[in-house]
């Protein structure tokens, strides 16, 4: 979702080059910490990595969005945080594979991903089997892709791509705001905060299983 252009976005960005990358970036360097990296590809304006950076202090995130807009709008958050462990990362989710090493990332969220409703579309929804091959890559054996959404045909599309992929399901949510345990943990992001009372939000946690070398 394209939000309207801040004007000087760029140049904001530029002057925080410590928290924001916009090229390959040495984590270990940047974090000055050998911890774990969680990301979140499509971050939007940054709540649910704050949040999240916020209650698990012992995780580095990295917040993922190609719109600068967005990521203006994260840093700001960022800066009024006193968090160290969140690093924002103007790129396009295409090109993960230059900005991680392989299996260098603990676990990866998709939050209210862009539809892409017309068929035509369907390469650039980010649970596109392509996408899917890029987060296997930089993820640890075993890695985990946790998604929640409001668009139903997207989160049934994404249950088909990854279960043709290969992937198993571990949970899923039908309707994740009943459930009144995990609302305890769930930190809410900017697109489920406007679309919650307007329908369910589904959710899944899905892992990625190791080929056997008799399945290649
Ligand atoms: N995750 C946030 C939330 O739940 O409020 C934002 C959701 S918004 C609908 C989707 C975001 O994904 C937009 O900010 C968009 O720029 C970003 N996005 C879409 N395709 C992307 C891609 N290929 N790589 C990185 N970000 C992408």
């Amino acid at each position: 979702m394209r939000v309207k252009k801040r004007k000087g976005a760029e140049a904001i960005l530029a002057a925080h080059k410590d928290l924001v990358l916009t090229e390959p970036a040495n984590w270990l360097e940047s974090f000055g910490n050998q911890n774990s990296i969680h990301i979140e590809v499509g971050c939007g304006k940054g709540d649910f990595v704050l949040g999240m950076a916020a209650r698990h202090p012992e995780i580095n995130y990295v917040a993922i969005d190609l719109q600068s807009t967005v990521i203006s709008y994260a840093l700001d958050k960022l800066l009024a945080s006193n968090l160290s462990n969140v690093r924002l990362l103007l790129a396009d989710g295409r090109s993960l594979a230059e900005y991680f090493l392989p299996h260098q990332v603990e676990l990866l969220y998709l939050n209210f991903s862009d539809p892409w409703p017309k068929s035509r579309h369907e390469k650039r929804r980010l649970t596109y089997k392509d996408f899917l091959q890029l987060y296997e890559a930089i993820l640890i054996e075993n890695g985990e892709i946790h998604f929640k959404t409001d668009n139903r045909s997207l989160f049934e599309y994404s249950l088909v791509s990854m279960s043709q992929y290969g992937m198993i399901f571990k949970q899923i949510w039908l309707d994740l705001h009943k459930d009144l345990e995990f609302a305890e943990q769930n930190v809410l992001t900017e697109y489920e905060r406007k679309w919650a009372d307007k329908g369910p939000i589904y959710r899944m946690e899905a892992q990625f299983v190791q080929k056997n070398e008799s399945d290649l």
